[in-house]
């Protein structure tokens, strides 16, 4: 007899932490969905990089992040050449291949503290950290890291047992703690981009105010 409301405790006690175990899977279940969420928010499907929303907000950040400490950064805009003959020649998904492809490439140069983004299309922006102490130095190692970037994309593309080659033209903008907001920033570093397409493509281009 003195059994009886023990068990009947032991039942109420399996109740409650059936009861907290499946609270708690849910919750789980609703944080790894958040996460999810947030990560397809801020990246970009095709090539896991960030996308350009994201890009705008960390540029936003690290720019005025370095203007307070005083160190040097460099925006690179990256655009593959001739890239819609690719699409023309072999179809949409050996260009999502391809471009799959440079991003992964472009993503394995830089240090972990350098962003990399897609804009949209074959236009990628890269943002690097620290670039040197002085103008020269930084311009020296935003140029040697771009043209390390141009040869990366340009060495053939295997997809499907197709190879593909595909050159890039790189416009570079150096960023002091005196440059200006990011939208204009990008456009100069854009603006280098389309020179470097003008003089032929498959180069790199520093923006300069003069030019
Ligand atoms: P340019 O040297 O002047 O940059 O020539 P381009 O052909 O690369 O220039 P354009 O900007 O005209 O072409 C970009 C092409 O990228 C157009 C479009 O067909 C293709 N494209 C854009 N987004 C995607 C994508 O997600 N996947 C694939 N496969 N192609 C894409
Ligand atoms: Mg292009």
């Amino acid at each position: 007899p003195g059994e009886g409301p023990a068990r009947i405790e032991d039942a109420e006690l399996l109740r409650r932490a059936g009861a907290l175990a499946s609270y708690l899977s849910m919750a789980i279940a609703n944080l790894r969905m958040r996460e999810t969420l947030r990560a397809q928010a801020i990246h970009d499907p095709l090539t896991g990089l960030f996308n350009r929303r994201q890009m705008d907000e960390v540029l936003e950040r690290e720019v005025r992040r370095a203007g307070r400490h005083g160190d040097a950064l460099a925006v690179l805009m990256v655009d593959i050449d001739r890239f819609k003959r690719v699409n023309d020649n072999f179809g949409h998904e050996a260009g999502d291949g391809v471009l799959y492809t440079v991003a992964r490439r472009i993503r394995g140069l830089l240090r972990d503290s350098d962003l990399c983004a897609r804009l949209g299309g074959d236009e990628f922006v890269v943002l690097l950290e620290k670039v040197g102490v002085d103008e020269a130095e930084s311009a020296a190692h935003a140029l040697l890291v771009a043209n390390k970037i141009r040869m990366a994309v340009s060495a053939p593309i295997n997809h499907k047992g197709n190879e593909f080659g595909v050159g890039a033209s790189i416009g570079v903008r150096l960023i002091s703690a005196r440059s200006g907001d990011t939208e204009t920033l990008l456009r100069e570093a854009d603006t280098a981009m389309y020179e470097a397409k003008k003089a032929g493509r498959s180069q790199v281009k520093l923006f300069s105010a003069t030019t």
